[in-house]
C-alpha cells in the first residue's frame, strides 16, 4: 500500500463523500474533508484516539463528538470499514480507508508482552479467497460485495 495516494483517488474519494452528504442531507463541513484526507494518508489501522491524536498534531481543532460522528458517515458512505480484532488487541475496533485499498485478510497473533497478553494484526493477501469467492458466486449465482476473515492464533514456540 502506498502511503501517498495519487491525486485522482483523492478527488475520488472527495467526491464519494459529497455525493453521499448530498444525498443523505447532512452538512457539508470542511473537517469531514480533512479528517477524511487524513485517513487516507494513513497507511494503517487506526481507531478514533488515534485519529484524535493526530488531528491534534497537526492543529486541526475537531472534537471527539465530531470524530465519533464522522466514522459513521465514512462507514455508511463505504469510505472505511470496521475491524473487531478482539478484547485483547489494544484497541477493540480499528478502521481502516476501504477505497483503494488492495484486498486483503487479518491474522491477529496473541503474545504475551510483560504481564498481559495483547494482539499484534498481520494482513496479508491471498489470491486463493478470490477463487473461493468466485466458486461460491457461480455455487449459488450471487454478487458477493464484500468478506469478513479473520484468522487468530499465536506463534508456535
Ligand atoms: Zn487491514
Amino acid at each position: 500500500m502506498d502511503a501517498k495516494q495519487p491525486d485522482t483517488h483523492k478527488h475520488v474519494i472527495k467526491d464519494v463523500l459529497k455525493q453521499y452528504l448530498q444525498d443523505k442531507g447532512f452538512r457539508n463541513t470542511p473537517e469531514r474533508y480533512t479528517i477524511l484526507e487524513e485517513i487516507y494518508n494513513m497507511d494503517h489501522h487506526f481507531n478514533v484516539d488515534d485519529l484524535y491524536l493526530l488531528m491534534m498534531q497537526k492543529k486541526y481543532h475537531v472534537s471527539k463528538a465530531t470524530i465519533y460522528n464522522t466514522i459513521e458517515i465514512f462507514l455508511d458512505a463505504g469510505l472505511i470499514r470496521k475491524h473487531q480484532f478482539g478484547e485483547k488487541t489494544l484497541t477493540s475496533s480499528s478502521y481502516e480507508k476501504s477505497y483503494f485499498d488492495k484486498q486483503h485478510d487479518h491474522l491477529v497473533v496473541y503474545k504475551q508482552d510483560s504481564d498481559r497478553e495483547i494482539a499484534e494484526i498481520i494482513e496479508f493477501c491471498d489470491p486463493r479467497i478470490q477463487g473461493i469467492k468466485e466458486a461460491i458466486e457461480d455455487a449459488f449465482g450471487v454478487t458477493i460485495d464484500s468478506h469478513s476473515l479473520y484468522f487468530y492464533g499465536r506463534k508456535k514456540e
